[in-house]
């Protein structure tokens, strides 16, 4: 059982780089806690304050209810599965897997038991014996995680431990971490730059920006709710797109262009009326036979989707993706006529999304 409280953190390097402000959490015990941003928006900072390879600036953190910020990184019971996952090349699959336990004297016995067992969740059986030369990147990985497994930590720690894998592996490994979150049932934390593995992963996204918590939520609450527009960029692939509009009575008015307004939208946006605001729009959210008229610049054949990439009509400064159902055949120079399925909206000055009701 591990829960964790990480209670207004924030990190100040020694050349005063602040890399994190005010980080506050709770992750329940067992949950799956992917932090997803940019590079160089504090996640590793933040998961190596939680592990205790840096000291914490401010704030608390705890475990299980114990203050553990100022406790050394040996004695947190935490494991982390790293991007470079050094393994020692001299020994085997078994001897990497056991080291750590080696290392603390553990009875033999014990330690064959628990490499066996972390073996098996992680199919690695039958490469006990070999070298890791003689292991793919995925295997290799997968020992790199036994490492941790033998040592029954309360929290798995993961920073980018994926990044070094082909596309295909990446997918791989990716729906084993997911397999090997559910069979131990452990409280982790994982840092990744990829939104994907972030919305396939996750029970809960941290999304940040620039040191700062931008939105916690399910992976289904960053995509549908954004926050903000950072969230809404950074979540959903191909990105959502942004335009300045006017609100007016019944539509947007964007430059050289309009969209109308459902009623619901109007009832969201009643306080911006005459007001310019940030209309998003995912490009799965659009489909043909609507009004807006697009000039086509590109077509990608997705097998089951077509990306159209374009720009609204006459407006060259004004770029936009489609994500169209089906395969497509358009042109550069075809004009196409979208409209949007679902809209997002967000105040121009805070870029906050503008939700009904919250005002
Ligand atoms: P991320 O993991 O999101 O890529 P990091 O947590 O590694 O980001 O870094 C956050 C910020 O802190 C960056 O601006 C980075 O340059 C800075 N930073 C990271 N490590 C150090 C360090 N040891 N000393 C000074 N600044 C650092």
């Amino acid at each position: 059982m591990a829960e964790l409280s990480l209670q207004h953190l924030d990190k100040i390097y020694d050349n005063n780089v602040q890399a994190v402000f005010d980080f506050n959490m709770d992750v329940k015990d067992g949950e799956l806690i992917v932090l997803v941003g940019p590079s160089g928006c504090g996640k590793s900072t933040t998961l190596r304050m939680v592990a205790g390879l840096e000291d914490i600036s401010r704030g608390h953190l705890f475990l299980n209810g114990r203050d553990i910020t100022k406790t050394p990184a040996k004695d947190r019971d935490m494991a982390m599965v790293f991007q470079n996952y050094a393994l020692y090349g001299h020994m085997t699959i078994y001897e990497n897997m056991a080291f750590s336990l080696t290392l603390r004297k553990e009875d033999k016995n014990v330690i064959h038991k628990k490499v066996m067992a972390a073996a098996e969740i992680l199919d690695l059986t039958n490469q006990l014996n070999k070298k890791p030369n003689q292991l793919s990147g995925g295997q290799r990985q997968r020992v790199a995680m036994g490492r941790s497994i033998v040592r029954n930590p309360s929290v798995f720690l993961f920073d980018e431990p994926l990044s070094n894998l082909d596309a295909k592996l990446r997918g791989a490994t990716r729906r084993e971490i997911l397999l090997l979150h559910k069979r131990l049932g452990a409280t982790m934390l994982y840092v990744t730059h990829d939104q994907t593995e972030a919305l396939t992963l996750a029970d809960r996204i941290v999304c940040m920006s620039m040191g700062h918590v931008q939105q916690i939520g399910t992976p289904m609450e960053l995509y549908d709710t954004p926050n903000n527009t950072f969230v809404a960029g950074f979540i959903g692939l191909p990105p959502m797109n942004f335009y300045p509009v006017t609100v007016k009575d019944g539509e947007l008015a964007g430059q050289g262009f309009s969209v109308p307004l459902t009623e619901a939208e109007r009832d969201t946006l009643s306080d911006y009326a005459n007001k310019e605001i940030i209309l998003g729009v995912r490009p799965e959210d659009m489909t043909e036979g609507g009004t807006l008229p697009v000039d086509v610049v590109t077509n990608e054949n997705l097998g089951m989707n077509t990306l159209v990439h374009g720009y609204i009509a006459g407006q060259h400064g004004l770029n936009i993706t489609a994500k169209l159902r089906g395969w497509k055949d358009y042109r550069n120079g075809d004009g196409v006529k979208l409209q949007f399925t679902r809209k997002h909206f967000f105040d121009k000055d805070t870029t906050n999304a503008i939700r009904k009701g919250a005002k």
